[in-house]
């Protein structure tokens, strides 16, 4: 289940290194950064499935902390 308040999406990598994106919200915008390689997007809908996109394609970061 998607947590819509959310303010951040992190997820560790195969190396036990964790990665995380910010969301920050300005009116009904999002923007959604990086904290390992400082990638920005701006995004309107669904900010953390951009985010949960980055980190598994940019750093291979598919396993959730909070999972499990
Ligand atoms: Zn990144």
């Amino acid at each position: 289940m998607l947590q819509i308040n959310k303010s951040k999406v992190s997820r560790w990598d195969q190396h036990g290194r964790e990665h995380v994106v910010r969301v920050q919200r300005s009116g009904v915008q999002r923007t959604i950064r990086c904290e390992t390689c400082d990638w920005r997007q701006s995004a309107q809908f669904l900010p953390w499935l951009k985010a949960e996109e980055h980190l598994a394609e940019e750093h291979q970061a598919t396993v959730d902390p909070t999972e499990g």
